[in-house]
């Protein structure tokens, strides 16, 4: 093959590839403005496809009419929608909390299996701990996303439930979802390193919704 063969497939697949950049694009946009505008999941596993490897690709096109967080609110929301029932299904659900929603005063200590709650009331995490215990979530405060993996080898869970930002949030439903676990996840209201907060309220009613 002389070099003019060569450049004329390079050009060829190429083409292709923004072709079927197009296609995914337009299929986004309708499938998203249903989500979004309509309340309707249109083709749920075409759009998890999409969702689950070309992400990157919704984001930049996210961008240009919204912000990062506009994009992992959509991503979250479409996760949980596609999940609700296989997740509820589930034979062994864990719950993943972070340890930023600790008061800073708190007396737990690191574990093995992540931050040990000793139910002091100082933040909400003990209540959301017993709730989730009586409707058989196995449950981890986690100080970091490596314990994740850790939870994921030794408990084989078949749900994860996690809390967290929007953006980690996002990645690790996006992470489980490729996995073939389902997943359900709840943003913080108010995030950072420390002192972070959640709808207790509604992550309750969730938790005990799933069961
Ligand atoms: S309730 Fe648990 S997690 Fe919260 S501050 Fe007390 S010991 Fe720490």
């Amino acid at each position: 093959m002389g070099l003019s063969g060569f450049f004329e497939i390079l050009g060829l697949l190429v083409t292709l590839i923004i072709i079927l950049g197009i296609i995914i694009i337009i299929i986004s946009v309708i499938l998203g403005y249903f989500l979004v505008k309509k309340n309707k999941l249109l083709f749920p596993e075409v759009f998890l496809y999409i969702m689950d490897n070309f992400h990157p690709i919704l984001l930049k096109l996210c961008l240009m009419i919204g912000t990062e967080d506009t994009f992992y609110r959509i991503g979250i929301d479409f996760y949980n929608r596609y999940y609700y029932h296989s997740f509820k299904g589930a034979e062994r659900k864990v719950l993943i909390l972070p340890h930023c929603l600790r008061d800073v005063r708190c007396p737990a200590k690191l574990g093995i299996n992540g931050v040990e709650c000793v139910f002091c009331k100082r933040c909400p995490l003990g209540d959301i701990i017993k709730v989730a215990k009586e409707n058989n979530y196995e449950v981890y405060i986690i100080p970091g996303s490596t314990f994740i993996k850790r939870i994921l080898k030794e408990k084989k869970p078949t749900g994860v439930f996690g809390v967290s930002c929007y953006r980690d949030l996002f990645y690790g439903m996006n992470y489980l979802s490729r996995k073939g676990i389902p997943v359900q996840g709840q943003p913080l209201l108010k995030d950072g390193c420390i002192r972070t907060s959640v709808d207790v309220e509604e992550l309750i009613m969730r938790i005990k919704d799933n069961r």
